[in-house]
């Protein structure tokens, strides 16, 4: 057992090995991760970029719009569920890009490759070689500006992490519900609400009121209020 180590997952390896009290513990195999692990990490990139298309479709379409044209410029003030869409997306083809460089050193791209096609690509080599990306020697990779070391346990465990991370965003629940009460500037019963933001907006005339102000107005308008 001269090379055998513990699953790069540790503590949440997802076939554990238990203790004498019955306490989960990593599996110890030859592999940076345990045969069960190796596949869901097979299975998450194999998954990535259909999660990106789905991420990407969870986008109203200004957002989308400018994110493949790179303009700014949009009336629709970015609720803070697509902000996090839109940074896990640009997360995921970062993280998988620079890992399909450092592994497989690709040729470089002749010219500009839309974001979900580098993704798709990069995950499919990755999935073809995934023997060489979790044994990869510690290098240094740029992160969020800053420089770190990271080896084949980190590439795994990155892929596992970005897959659950799009899972979750997908599974967020809808945010925007219709209220009851007319748009106190225009009249019109088209005011929507954002539950991430707690702001409330008309599709009329866009006119953006806060929850106290929309409990107000529902006061006024019931005669029970100021
Ligand atoms: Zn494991
Ligand atoms: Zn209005």
């Amino acid at each position: 057992m001269g090379d055998y180590r513990p699953c790069g997952r540790g503590s949440r390896c997802s076939n554990p090995t238990l203790d004498a009290a019955g306490v989960p513990a990593a599996r110890w195999g030859p592999g940076a991760f345990c045969a069960s692990d190796t596949r869901l990490i097979s299975e998450a990139l194999a998954g990535l970029p259909r999660l990106y298309t789905e991420l990407s479709l969870a986008l109203p379409r200004t957002a989308q719009a400018n994110r493949d044209t790179q303009v700014t410029g949009s009336t629709e003030a970015p609720t803070p569920l697509n902000l996090a869409v839109e940074a896990l997306m640009r997360e995921l083809v970062m993280v998988l890009v620079t890992w399909e460089e450092v592994c497989l050193e690709p040729p470089l791209p002749a010219g500009a490759t839309r974001p979900g096609y580098a993704l798709a690509r990069a995950c499919a080599a990755l999935r073809a070689d995934l023997g060489a990306l979790l044994a990869l020697p510690r290098g240094t990779q740029a992160r969020h500006g800053r420089l770190v070391e990271l080896d084949g346990v980190d590439a795994g465990l990155d892929v596992l992490r970005l897959h659950h991370r799009a899972g979750r965003l997908l599974q967020a629940p809808p945010t925007i519900e219709v209220r009851p009460a007319p748009c106190p500037a225009c009249g019109m019963y088209a005011l929507l609400l954002d539950a991430a933001t707690r702001s409330t907006r008309c599709q009329g005339c866009r006119h953006v009121i806060s929850e106290q102000q929309y409990d107000a107005w529902c006061g006024q308008l019931t005669g029970h209020g100021e």
